[in-house]
């Protein structure tokens, strides 16, 4: 859909411009519709006094703590995931929670029958897998279960933020919960921080854990576009040793921290046995 520049929303949600309908070739003017609900909505909040910013945030932090529950929850002890509707198989953080019954309806969108683990190919594309997601439910909490969950979807429920921060805060402790007790889950327990990670912090590490690291570029590696260097990872005595080439994207601003992170990523496959904190 086109939409108005942003000097034109400015100028219309402020009043200073008003809209005419059916000024171009007899059609609303491409967003206006659109301007004219957000400056109705944001009105209305103003005069209930209610934050709906505040509710929909609360609302988001539920759902961010509440999908990565069910997804360690569905995931076997080694965090691999088996899409509830398809036969698929990923890392538990490659995966998605899908609704069963549609996320628009508030009774059942943090319902714990209601989501599962499920593929993003089945969760996206199609359309949450309805039929089979009825067989998958049926078979894991019996006969009449699909229909339960669609009953209770229809009645109405309206959380305040209150809510949903109480929401998301039992979420995160279940799934910490269940994190401390199959550390398994969570590939090499590795706490990295990748926002302040730099080349320096991932060389400290390596020599912690006695690796060795050997960054070079080669002269034909180096003209290529894009441009690649090659990282050697080794033992102290060399009775392990890989090699890995990283392609470096030109005019990249935050080329040295993706590098960081994808060469901590190295280290600790390299030796996934000890935990590293930073
Ligand atoms: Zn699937």
């Amino acid at each position: 859909m086109n939409r108005m520049s942003k000097k034109r929303e400015a100028a219309v949600r402020s009043g200073a411009v008003r809209l005419t309908f059916g000024s171009t070739f007899g059609r609303p003017q491409p967003g206006a519709i659109e301007a004219r609900k957000g400056v109705t909505r944001r009105r209305n909040e103003r005069k209930l006094g209610a934050s709906r910013g505040e509710l929909a945030k609360a609302k988001a932090a539920a759902w961010r703590e509440f999908s990565r529950w069910v997804r360690l929850r569905d995931s076997d002890d080694h965090g691999n995931l088996k899409c509830c509707t398809c036969s698929t198989v990923k890392y538990w953080k490659s995966m998605h929670a899908g609704h069963f019954v549609s996320r628009k309806y508030t009774a059942t969108f943090l319902l714990p029958v209601n989501v599962h683990g499920q593929c993003p190919g089945c969760n996206r594309f199609k359309s949450g897998a309805p039929l089979e997601y009825d067989a998958y439910l049926t078979a894991r909490y019996g006969a009449g279960t699909p229909e339960q969950i669609r009953q209770l979807a229809r009645s109405t429920v309206k959380p305040t933020a209150e809510e949903y921060r109480a929401e998301a805060a039992e979420y995160r402790r279940l799934a910490d919960e269940i994190i401390e007790r199959t550390p398994s889950k969570v590939k090499g327990m590795t706490k990295i921080r990748p926002e302040g990670l730099t080349l320096e912090d991932v060389m400290r590490v390596a020599v912690e854990r006695g690796i060795y690291i050997h960054i070079g570029v080669a002269t034909k590696d180096i003209a290529a576009n894009p441009p690649r260097v090659t990282v050697q990872l080794s033992t102290l005595k060399g009775e392990r040793v890989e090699a890995y080439a990283f392609d470096l994207v030109r005019g990249n601003p935050r080329q040295n921290l993706s590098f960081s992170v994808l060469l901590m990523e190295k280290v600790n496959l390299f030796s996934p046995k000890r935990l590293i904190v930073l």
